[in-house]
């Protein structure tokens, strides 16, 4: 069956990354393909009506599309080219398409499956054509199963990595990128494509009457996008390497570009990627975020939402604020962003438990700034609709979304786009900084306390205050970091997760060793719960559920069912779950949500089915345990900061500003003390069942009367007295005194760049 070929453009002579289409002296040529015949004469017709009116097409191509590189590619064409793209994207708009939206067909994502890659010959098991997937990540030694690349097993211009795509499609575009090694360099300088439809005969990609040569890689790391001047209809493409890197050898990384097309002999249609919520999926950088839905229409701090996400109204039930003052932001000014859902926004409600979700600390790990939207907008249509589940849960709940806490970073990667920006570009924040270890390191503080104490049980085990120097203005601290710890003291958070991407695992803490060791379990005193909220959300996901899927990229975590201790995976000394459990009541667990950090735009719909039901569930384990309100048996008034022991877990929490307290814990029975400054300590026992609602169990402290107190003293003891408090308080203090000259310093040398522009 001879192939089909779609002629956009006879002129461009290589194509490279960003100056690829030049629209000169163009011809169309539509020939005729078997699958095609019907759509194609329909396409004619319309063609031949159309080609004076304006393009319906052309809006579609522009906008929000995160895919802008390629955008931006087309904006220099022609008017002669522009002819040729309304021809083709009425083609296109038949099948709901555009040819410049032709996504990843998923080698990066693993949506292509191994079997759908082969190769001329490999150099090893482990550099096999599976490998060779874009961004690709092997493991520090090379030559071992899970190596960064396919590389060829033998050196000449014969070698090929091919693509079964397994029905019709319009290739359009590879992206290249060399070896991920840190012992060797290899990469690919120049390629040749071939299309094919039985993988036995195959055709040239053409650029005109010459077979065109595409640039690809001048290092490691960078991907390389290359679109074809003469986009084709196939199933099987090769990317054949022409010349490579001088002291190295042929090996690649690669995603392929193209749109899926209806094909009467496959018998699957076309996958269509869609969710069966209606939600905003696309790719939102900081202004589009802002923009959506008008988030801020603010009076005072009160914030109201009108919600013009797909014309939903969301005044009455959601809340959207900003939590940090005004001018502070991220380095350059960006600002965080929290989105608040509750049925009474803005206020702590009595005995209410707080939840969290932190998305894009990494700022090149999208994924989870695009689901808490989603999130967002789900929650709040649905609660308007009487959706029971959602009703109860923003009833009993209130939620906090911080969707971006590296805007800064998110910003460089979005530039890039997807594809091109590599696997590290936007990780950091302006400074450098990597926030996952930006926060102070509690682990070793109270781990050495036990090591120097007599009575271990004197040493605190919870509301450890962070060290003196960090609260310093010369502490290599982000601004970021300063406006989440504030904002994690601020409000009495319970459970939190912090959304990562690049791995499919959820990870549990502690995430830090102790005495430095690389991996190691490192267990925290509430493990046992620890690890069924990693279950709740690792269970629940779609992909890591689903028993079939493939390594990301080196390490199998489905042999421990998709969780894992976080210091078991490698030790993070100063990361955010280790802080949250040590210095506030909050657990935090992190999820690892996709192999690909950056997903394209086109796989966000099914993004959203694989972490729904995940998202939801989640939240749902901030009402297990037990919780109540400590108050004081005369004054009837809550008692805050009071400590609530659970026999047998060598981890406290404390009370809040009103005397409510929450304690996750699994199903069983418990003795619990509470005990407060100043107040006798009282004991009870309190039964948690298995059904996610936490069973109601309140305290009445005495006051220690100054007959007692004078007793004590007599006796030669001392006042139990709760400095630990106190020393957390004031260094929060001077923390936020820090930032504050800090952040007025930023602001005045971010006003003077201005002027000197
Ligand atoms: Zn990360």
């Amino acid at each position: 069956m001879p192939a089909f070929s779609v002629y956009i453009c006879t002129a461009a002579l290589l194509c490279i990354a960003h100056d690829c289409l030049s629209f000169e002296n163009q011809t169309v040529n539509y020939n005729e393909t078997i699958s095609l015949k019907n759509e194609l004469n329909l396409t004619l017709n319309l063609t031949e009506k159309a080609t004076n009116k304006p393009q319906p097409a052309e809006d579609h191509s522009q906008g929000e599309k995160n895919t802008s590189d390629y955008g931006k590619e087309m904006k220099k064409e022609t008017t002669g080219a522009k002819q040729i793209k309304g021809k083709i994207n009425i083609y296109f708009n038949l099948l709901s398409l555009s040819p410049l939206d032709c996504p990843p067909l998923g080698l990066e994502s693993l949506r292509v499956s191994d079997d759908q890659l082969q190769a001329s010959s490999s150099l090893s098991f482990g550099l096999g054509a599976h490998r060779g997937r874009l961004n690709i990540q092997s493991g520090l030694e090379d030559d071992d199963e899970y190596d960064g690349a396919w590389c060829a097993g033998t050196e000449d211009q014969e070698q090929w990595l091919q693509l079964d795509a397994r029905r019709q499609t319009l290739f359009t575009g590879v992206i290249l990128q060399g070896r991920n090694s840190i012992w060797s360099l290899n990469w690919v300088r120049t390629y040749k494509v071939q299309f094919s439809n039985d993988s036995v005969l195959w055709q040239p990609c053409m650029n005109g009457s010459k077979e065109a040569l595409f640039v690809g890689n001048e290092d490691l790391e960078t991907p390389v996008l290359a679109l074809f001047p003469e986009p084709s209809v196939a199933r099987f493409i090769r990317i054949n390497p022409q010349s490579w890197y001088s002291n190295g050898t042929i090996c690649l990384r690669a995603e392929v570009l193209g749109c899926s097309l209806p094909d009467p002999s496959s018998p699957d249609p076309p996958e269509t990627n869609r969710s069966s919520d209606d939600l905003d999926f696309r790719h939102h950088n900081y202004n589009e975020m802002r923009k959506t839905g008008q988030y801020w229409k603010t009076e005072g701090k009160r914030v109201s939402w009108d919600g013009k996400v797909s014309n939903q109204q969301c005044n009455t039930s959601v809340q959207l604020s900003t939590f940090y003052t005004k001018g502070a932001g991220s380095y350059t000014g960006l600002k965080l962003y929290v989105m608040e859902i509750s049925d009474s926004p803005g206020k702590h409600e009595l005995g209410e438990p707080e939840f969290r979700y932190v998305a894009g600390m990494h700022g090149n790990e999208v994924l989870g700034r695009e689901l808490l939207l989603n999130l967002m907008q789900f929650l709040c249509r649905e609660y308007k609709r009487g959706n029971q589940r959602v009703v109860q849960l923003v009833k009993e709940t209130r939620i906090h979304l911080l969707p971006s806490m590296n805007p800064d970073g998110y910003e460089t990667a979005y530039e890039k786009g997807s594809e091109l920006s590599g696997w590290a570009l936007g990780r950091y924040s302006f400074e450098g900084i990597d926030m996952n270890h930006n926060f102070p390191d509690l682990n070793n503080i109270m781990w050495d306390a036990q090591e120097l104490a007599t009575d271990k049980r004197r040493v605190s085990n919870h509301y450890i205050p962070m060290p003196e120097y960090y609260t310093s203005t010369d502490a290599l601290i982000a601004p970021e970091t300063r406006a989440v710890i504030s904002w994690m003291q601020d409000i009495p958070f319970v459970l939190s997760a912090n959304l990562h991407g690049g791995e499919l695992v959820v990870t549990y803490p502690f995430d830090c060793t102790r005495d430095w060791i690389p991996r190691e379990d490192t267990p925290t005193a509430d493990n046992d719960f620890f690890r069924w909220l990693a279950a709740v959300y690792a269970s629940t996901n779609l992909v890591m559920a689903n028993p079939e899927r493939r390594v990301c990229h080196t390490e199998d975590f489905q042999q421990h069912n998709n969780i894992i201790n976080g210091a078991n995976w490698h030790t993070v000394p100063g990361s955010m779950n280790d802080f949250s459990y040590l210095h506030t009541n909050c657990f935090e667990i992190t999820v690892e949500l996709s192999c690909d950090k950056f997903p394209h735009a086109a796989e966000l719909p099914v993004e959203w089915e694989n972490n729904k039901e995940s998202l939801l569930l989640y939240m749902e384990q901030v009402h297990r345990g037990i919780k109540g309100v400590i108050r004081d048996k005369d004054t009837k008034a809550g008692i805050a900061n009071a400590v609530i022991k659970v026999d047998g877990l060598d981890h406290d929490i404390r009370s809040a500003q009103d005397g409510d307290y929450w304690r996750l814990l699994n199903p069983g029975d418990y003795k619990v003390t509470v005990w407060a400054e100043g107040y006798f300590p009282r004991i009870r026992h309190c039964a948690v069942g298995s059904e996610p609602r936490a069973t109601l169990c309140d305290f009445t402290l005495t006051r220690t009367t100054q007959d007692r107190l004078k007793q004590i003293l007599a006796k030669g003891g001392k006042m139990p007295r709760d400095n630990q408090v106190r020393i957390r308080a004031m260094r929060m203090r001077k923390l936020r005194a820090s930032t504050k000259i800090l952040n007025r310093r930023r602001e005045q040398q971010q006003r003077l760049k201005v002027r000197r522009k």
